[in-house]
């Protein structure tokens, strides 16, 4: 498969990555997960929409328009052939001699995409995975889809190394998100999570289940909870790109409701896939 590096669509030989890229030594850049369904990219506008205000928020330039970032990624897909799968997208803030503040004289950045075929996760999203407690370690810009990955890492290997598929993160009693989701707790005809702010990533995934809760008539209430609400739920969700609507069944080994994906739950991923483009879409 080819890879897009800057602006050129190449193999996987030519890539050239420099070893004082500040992503690799800082990481110091952003990036961006994109579904493809049936060959057609998935909220990919939305993706876009985040890669820019996430480099925004770190003042790195992205030197492609909007535009021509749609049409690269497309091109990328096309050439590829990827009828379903991911793509995976990240821009650094170039190759300079290491120091920690921004290079002087200023460098290009450096952006590279891939492409994988994968397939949805349909035997998890029907009988649901086991999630533990993990405390929220990272720093206080959440919201920003940064490269800087340890503490989501450190999470996720957490909850591997308990046997469980997630990591669900808390700042003292409060439930943020998971390692690499966005977390959701269903209680008495009402879905809560947390508030978009500094805390958590603003999920493309959320807002897509936050459109389906109002299709399916579930009321959504966006505060915080806690670890104790979160093991009384009727229902427990995580969500992802790559991940869609997941039911959480347990959380440190006890059930959540009658530890199967609940009514609800079953609502939601019919609201979701109905989203899913289904036509071949190059
Ligand atoms: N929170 C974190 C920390 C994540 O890494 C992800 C996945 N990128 C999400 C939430 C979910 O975001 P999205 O639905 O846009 O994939």
């Amino acid at each position: 498969a080819k890879i897009l590096w800057n602006n050129e669509i190449i193999n996987e030989e030519e890539v050239k990555i420099g070893y004082e890229d500040r992503g690799y030594q800082f990481g110091d850049g952003i990036y961006e997960v994109i579904k493809i369904y049936n060959s057609n990219v998935f909220t990919a506008e939305e993706h876009i929409d985040r890669l820019y205000a996430s480099a925004d928020k770190i003042q790195l330039v992205i030197p492609y328009t909007k535009d021509v970032m749609h049409k690269m990624i497309h091109d990328l897909i096309e050439t590829n052939e990827v009828e379903n799968g991911q793509i995976y997208l990240q821009v650094t803030r170039g190759t300079s001699p290491r120091q920690h503040n921004f290079p002087t004289p200023e460098v290009e950045s450096v952006l590279t995409a891939y492409t994988k075929e994968t397939s949805r996760p349909l035997t998890q999203l029907e009988n649901g995975v086991k999630a533990c407690f993990v405390e929220d370690i990272r720093w206080l810009r959440c919201d920003i889809k940064s490269l800087n990955l340890l503490g989501n890492v450190l999470a996720k290997q957490e909850a591997i190394s308990k046997d469980c598929y997630e990591a669900i993160q808390h700042r003292g009693e409060i439930i943020t998100e998971g390692s690499s989701s966005n977390v959701y707790g269903i209680k008495d005809g009402v879905l809560y999570t947390h508030p978009v702010n500094n805390l958590i990533l603003n999920g493309i995934t959320r807002k897509v289940i936050l459109d389906c809760c109002a299709e399916v008539g579930l009321e959504v209430v966006e505060e915080a909870f806690t670890k104790e609400q979160a093991l009384a739920m009727d229902e427990m969700i995580m969500s992802s790109t790559s991940t869609e609507v997941m039911p959480i069944i347990s959380i440190d080994g006890q059930h959540i409701g009658n530890g199967k994906r609940g009514e609800w739950t079953v609502k939601l991923q019919q609201a979701f896939e109905q989203k899913i483009p289904s036509s071949i879409g190059l």
